[in-house]
């Protein structure tokens, strides 16, 4: 059991995929003693009650997070600001805040100004997901053996930084601390970049002329299919995801951008062995992804369901 005290009160603005997930897994590592869960609109409020996701549900942001010692801000990063300034004046001193999203520089620079002096302010981003949303597509197991990054201001409180490591370990991921900027710059190749080009793929097949539609659908596992899941993520999400890494997206852009005419070019002039050694190169690191437990041998469909992933042994029931 691990032995890090659980929160009293978790504040979670947001019930989406990530929102939801933290709610079951919170409840079910006993990670908090009460859960409040908030959203923007009254359907996904009610699914929630529906749900019993939470202890208690909050009709707006600014009474969500009061008495809250940690609140976990799980919106689209465009919305991220404007949270911030409903709920700054409202969070208890002391209170850890954090939030979710896939992109940090440009969310802390939006949050920040809105958080008051005393209140322990500690970006995060949990690299798991689904290409699903809303309430019901969270499971508590979502982030079992994924990394949670940590983006801490230079002069953050250790303790506070400790104390939400913790708890995403009680929810059983494992932590890592870097800063905004390198976060982003990671995240653009290994996420933002490969949902752009999953969206363009899956686009350019479905204004093919020579190609109907059907035969596209019909012959997806060729490869196709798997792009389909990524291109199938949330379009707020990601439209959000873009406009706020525009600068580190356009640099790894540019570099893919030379890289595929170099391959372009390998291919128009049948240079086999140019291929050859890429692909030999790149299947050395999907052995690597696999190697350390990001991924497994089996295709999407002969995956574990969730129900068959462990979590870690919860915390301490009469910790305090
Ligand atoms: P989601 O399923 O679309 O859920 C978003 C939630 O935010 C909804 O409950 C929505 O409420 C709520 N919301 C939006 N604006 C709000 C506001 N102004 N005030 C209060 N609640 C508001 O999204 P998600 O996939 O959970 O993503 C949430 C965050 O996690 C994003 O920042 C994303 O970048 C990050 N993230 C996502 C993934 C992923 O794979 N999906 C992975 C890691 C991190 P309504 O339902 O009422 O609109």
């Amino acid at each position: 059991m691990t032995t890090a005290r659980p929160f009293e009160r978790l504040a979670l603005i947001g019930a989406g995929l990530i929102g939801s997930s933290i709610a079951r897994a919170a409840r079910t590592q006993k990670a908090a003693r009460a859960i409040v869960v908030t959203a923007r609109s009254g359907a996904t409020r009610r699914r929630v009650l529906e749900l019993g996701l939470a202890d208690q549900v909050a009709e707006s942001n600014a009474e969500a997070v009061a008495g809250a010692d940690l609140v976990i801000v799980s919106v689209p990063v465009g919305q991220s600001g404007v949270v911030a300034a409903e709920i700054g004046p409202h969070l208890r001193p002391q209170a850890l805040l954090s939030d979710v999203g896939s992109v940090k520089a440009a969310v802390m620079r939006e949050m920040a100004p809105h958080v008051p002096a005393g209140v322990h302010f500690i970006p995060a981003h949990p690299v798991a997901g689904t290409e699903h949303s809303g309430p019901d597509a969270g499971f508590a197991e979502l982030f079992v053996n994924r990394w949670c990054i940590l983006t801490p201001p230079p002069d953050a409180d250790a303790a506070a930084i400790e104390r939400l490591s913790a708890f995403w370990r009680a929810l059983g991921a494992n932590v890592e601390i870097m800063t905004a900027e390198h976060h982003d710059l990671v995240l653009a190749i290994t996420s933002h970049l490969p949902h752009l080009i999953a969206y363009t793929i899956v686009d350019t097949a479905n204004e093919l002329g020579g190609v109907t539609r059907s035969e596209v659908l019909k012959f997806s596992a060729g490869g196709f299919r798997d792009f389909t899941r990524i291109a199938a993520s949330d379009p707020t999400m990601w439209r959000d995801v873009f406009l706020h890494n525009k600068d580190a997206v356009l640099e790894m852009l540019g570099t893919f951008n030379e890289d595929l005419s170099k391959l372009t070019r390998a291919i128009r002039r049948g240079d086999g062995d140019t291929l050859f050694e890429l692909f030999t190169r790149t299947r050395a690191i999907r052995r690597g992804i696999v190697e350390i437990g990001q991924d497994i041998e089996a295709p999407d469909f002969g995956r574990p369901h969730p129900a068959q992933i462990e979590l870690p042994r919860p915390y301490a029931a009469d910790n305090d």
